[in-house]
């Protein structure tokens, strides 16, 4: 199986030299295969947005090995590691990160405008995912024109456009309503089964379901994983639910 990520003892230490010194990653060892959806789950503040952000070239580990495709992320220059985002990695937020002074689909083409690609194939590729994305009827308004879920599909579109391998979500559904987390969760299990590794953070159990595997971050550490496998969406659930359960109980 084709390793899309390798995270080799990873610590991340906020505050570096100062009285403030905090070790928000405490050795973090960590693999994602070709074709899996991975959830990130644990309690606030327990380090799971510093794991994303440091395994997707958004930050840099103090200490440890992060492989993206093979490549050592620290290897890199500034300039090497903005070519290296574009070829192989897409992003989503949970505020959508849409500039409010461009249309869709200039905040959709952003990623290609940024990388020189010349404007006919700006042009269908952005045609192309939106229509995917049902947002094609969109693209000339601006972001404070449209709804949240729509928002969020536009951003989803930007995430995609550049063909990424690899997309890293951060708590994409927390400003959606339930219909549009599950209309969400839908587009990007699709993307999936077209072969997009996705590595998600979320606290909701509902959206972690449609994962196939989960890790639990405790203390800036993996404390636990669990595979669906064979399971259903319902039992994985379920599966989800006994383990945040267990987790709470720790602290009565
Ligand atoms: P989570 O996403 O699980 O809520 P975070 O990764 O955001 O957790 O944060 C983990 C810990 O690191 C928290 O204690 C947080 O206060 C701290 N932290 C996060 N970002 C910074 C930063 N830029 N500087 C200092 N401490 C930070």
């Amino acid at each position: 199986m084709t390793k899309v990520l390798r995270a080799k003892d990873v610590h991340k230490v906020y505050n570096l030299y100062t009285n403030h010194e905090f070790e928000a990653l405490r050795g973090i060892n960590f693999e994602a295969d070709e074709g899996e959806f991975i959830c990130v789950m644990g309690p606030s503040g327990s380090g799971k947005s510093t794991f994303i952000n440091n395994i997707s070239t958004i930050d840099l580990p103090t200490s440890g090995l992060v492989y993206i495709n093979d490549t050592e992320v620290r290897t890199m220059s500034g300039k090497e590691t903005g070519q290296f985002r574009y070829k192989n990695l897409g992003f989503i937020f949970q505020e959508f990160n849409l500039m409010d002074t461009h249309t869709l689909y200039e905040n959709i083409a952003m990623p290609l405008s940024l990388a020189h690609i010349d404007a006919k194939t700006i042009h269908q590729r952005v045609e192309a995912i939106s229509e995917e994305m049902k947002i094609d009827h969109l693209l000339h308004k601006y972001p404070y024109e449209c709804s949240g879920g729509q928002r969020q599909r536009a951003a989803i579109c930007r995430a995609l456009i550049n063909h990424p391998k690899l997309v890293v979500a951060d708590e994409p559904t927390g400003n959606l309503d339930s219909h549009n987390s599950l209309e969400l969760m839908r587009l990007l299990c699709k993307m999936n089964e077209q072969g997009v590794t996705i590595i998600m953070v979320t606290h909701d159990a509902l959206v972690a379901s449609y994962a196939s595997r989960l890790v639990y971050i405790e203390d800036g550490q993996i404390t636990r994983e669990i595979s669906r496998n064979h399971l259903s969406q319902e039992a994985f659930y379920s599966k989800i639910m006994n383990m945040n359960e267990e987790e709470t109980k720790k602290f009565l």
